[in-house]
């Protein structure tokens, strides 16, 4: 099986949050993209697992998605430790993507740091030919790190303007989650069940949209630098 983009996140619905619009893009333009989470989210403070795991079901196929995968590593206590490591190693040797979306290194929850160790170094030892699971190695072209909630000096960003009411449908799946008016669970209110969050998302996407001169748009980090071949047909169009 030969993946385009595979996106990793430590719980259900981070992906979705960061990434969720450039997942759309991609999809919608037939290429065959996969979200994994790491974790159930068996720490959350709203939701049961069963209701996590429903949504996380719906919201993969309001993306698109060619494949969705829970694994269960420890929620709330993720560490890049040699199971967690091999665990994901054996989901880039099946999956074999090109792009490879993963947390920011640095987060204000320590799940999204280690997820991005552990998803970094495995990325890195699935290339490894005597690092032995009964699989082909191999190794992606390139690690696209998104954000979460920590902020970070772009490498670039994705123009995500025609995605934004399928992206804000896929998060809105996330019933038990994310701020949703119509859906008065009675649960205890968490930051991200807040309507200011969902202020707070919308005003970043428009915020690097506008940097391009679009409406909304999703930022990635990578370790290098972007290429531009041709500045005109880079930047040519641009209107500030
Ligand atoms: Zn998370």
């Amino acid at each position: 099986m030969k993946t385009d983009i595979l996106a990793f996140g430590a719980h259900p619905d981070d992906v979705e949050l960061a990434a969720g619009g450039t997942l759309l893009k991609a999809a919608r333009a037939g290429s065959a993209t996969g979200v994994i989470t790491l974790t159930r989210g068996e720490t959350g403070t709203r939701g049961s697992l069963e209701e996590r795991a429903a949504e996380f079901d719906a919201a993969s196929r309001l993306m698109g998605l060619a494949h969705h995968e829970m694994l269960s590593l420890p929620d709330g206590r993720l560490a890049a430790d040699e199971e967690s490591k091999l665990a994901v190693v054996r989901e880039i040797r099946e999956h074999r993507p090109t792009i490879l979306l993963l947390p920011y290194w640095e987060d204000r929850h320590p799940d999204h740091g280690a997820a991005s160790r552990i998803v970094q170094e495995a990325a890195f030892l699935a290339g490894l030919r005597k690092l032995e699971t009964g699989q082909e190695p191999h190794r992606p072209a390139e690690l696209v790190y998104y954000m979460s909630s920590w902020e970070f000096e772009p490498s670039f960003v994705v123009d995500i303007s025609a995605h934004i009411e399928e992206k804000k449908r896929a998060i809105q799946a996330y019933g038990t989650q994310v701020y949703n008016p119509s859906l008065a669970t009675g649960e205890e209110q968490t930051f991200i069940s807040s309507e200011h969050f969902w202020q707070l998302l919308l005003s970043r996407m428009a915020h690097y949209g506008r940097l391009i001169g679009a409406s909304f748009a999703e930022p990635f980090r990578i370790r290098g630098l972007v290429e531009i071949a041709d500045l005109v047909g880079a930047f040519g169009k641009r209107v500030y």
